[in-house]
């Protein structure tokens, strides 16, 4: 246990006390509890009432009204660790089951003969839109970092956290215009990569269109995460299923792991999109790597479920960016706020061409909004249908538990009427959510 100041705790609880929650300590200690940590929960005034269907009568109640402070707590829900670590936890063990049910099957509704169809981690990335500051490699070796004869030129070795890591050598020569819409159009390119990548399958299989798209199935969950060098890139996990009308089955013979990893890379490579204002087309960096996910070995399913699942609850922070939407009086203030000088240049770039008069041409890309994600507006994780169980079921299952619906649903109906009141914790749930999180008696499940 933690110790704790006892007037830190008993002044704010003693007062909230008081105030609302003396009629129902244990239920208001109830409700902080299963906040699990939650920072910024969701406050709800309303009332359900249970139904019997049978007979139309009401067999139950409930209304926030006798909650404490009248209000029902749900936790925030929110993604990214830096925001609430506590929700962010929850959602990485979320994406790391429903990752895992996608690649072994058995669970969720997938079934266990997943684990033999071809299935790889794919990674790709951005190209190059001038040098940066380079850290130590994937072996975690440092590198001589960008030594040349002539142009940008740094002949440092760079320990791990440096801060000049992914920082341009060279701002003057550096393309931040080319940065910022490669990251706004990231989503796009995906789309496009996905897309020829089911043509490029087809085309090796010595398939049409047609029978290809009766026979097998395209299944992927991807994952973006921020370079140092502030340009997002994509983890994915891409599966090949056979298709019927029942469901998931074995793929064809012709469909094999590694005619999937080649399919990925010229599909990848094959990819490009026009944009005004750019003098070359939009492209995929020509790195990507592709890795068979097998059941031992440096690539297994859960090694796999486990990174993506990381990345999951990352934003932007990793390239020192706001954690908020950017506001014009931020943008005269960014290195007063600890922006880095490479990472501020993307924004106020962003924030530039975001100007609809001078540049309505990318209007459509809202790029002050997403000024602070450095151009990226598309979505952190996202996956195809069938990939596996989806996030919504599994809060769904989560919500129904906490809500303890104990009646039989068969028979039964609930009709409610929910009022968002705000957000946050009172001095006294704050206090208790503190100690609650020390004693480690909280949970998140
Ligand atoms: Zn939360
Ligand atoms: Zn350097």
């Amino acid at each position: 246990m933690t110790p704790t100041a006892l007037s830190d705790l008993i002044g704010p609880v003693i007062r909230d006390l008081a105030r609302r929650s003396g009629h129902d300590l244990n239920r208001w200690l109830d409700q902080v509890e299963r906040l699990g940590g939650c920072r910024e929960p969701m406050r709800l005034t309303g009332h359900t009432e249970t139904l019997d269907t049978q007979t139309g009568q009401i067999v139950s109640t409930y209304d926030t009204s006798a909650e404490p402070h009248g209000h029902l707590l749900l936790r925030c829900g929110n993604r990214r660790a830096s925001r609430c670590p506590a929700c962010a936890e929850v959602y990485r063990r979320d994406t790391f089951h429903l990752i895992r049910a996608g690649l072994l099957g058995g669970d969720k509704g997938v079934p266990s003969t997943v684990s033999a169809h071809p299935r790889v981690l794919a990674t790709l990335t951005a190209p190059s839109f001038g040098p940066v500051h380079r850290g130590p490699g994937k072996d975690g070796k440092t590198v001589v970092c960008h030594p040349r004869r002539t142009g940008p030129s740094c002949r440092h070795w760079h320990k791990a956290g440096d801060p000049r890591i992914g920082q341009a050598i060279d701002p003057g020569t550096y393309d931040y215009t080319g940065h910022v819409l490669w990251n706004a159009h990231a989503g796009d390119l995906w789309r496009r990569f996905t897309i020829y990548l089911r043509r490029h399958l087809a085309n090796t299989a010595g398939l049409s269109r047609t029978t290809f798209d009766a026979t097998t199935r395209v299944s992927f969950a991807k994952v973006a995460e921020y370079q140092a060098r502030g340009l997002v890139h994509f983890h994915a996990v891409i599966r090949l299923d056979g298709r019927s009308s029942t469901g998931l089955v074995t793929p064809p013979p012709w469909a094999t792991a590694e005619l999937l990893g080649d399919a990925i890379r010229s599909a990848a490579l094959a990819v490009s999109l026009d944009v005004p204002g750019l003098d070359k087309p939009l492209r995929w960096g020509r790195q990507i790597d592709v890795s068979v996910i097998t059941a031992s070995g440096a690539i297994t399913e859960r090694a796999v479920a486990g990174y993506v699942a990381k990345y999951a609850t990352k934003s932007a922070e990793t390239s020192g960016t706001l954690d908020r939407p950017v506001r014009a009086h931020d943008i005269a203030r960014l290195k007063a706020q600890g922006v880095p000088d490479h990472t501020a240049q993307l924004i106020r770039t962003a924030w530039r061409l975001g100007n609809h008069i001078a540049h309505p041409e990318y209007a459509h890309l809202r790029l002050r909004e997403w000024a602070h994600m450095l151009g990226f507006r598309g979505h952190f994780s996202t996956k195809s249908r069938r990939y596996s169980t989806t996030l919504t079921r599994l809060r769904q299952a989560r919500t129904d538990f906490r809500i303890r619906i104990t009646r039989d649903p068969a028979t039964t109906l609930v009709l409610g009427s929910w009022t968002y009141a705000g957000q946050g914790l009172t001095p006294g749930e704050a206090a208790l959510a503190a100690e609650l999180k020390g004693t480690g008696t909280a949970h998140g499940k």
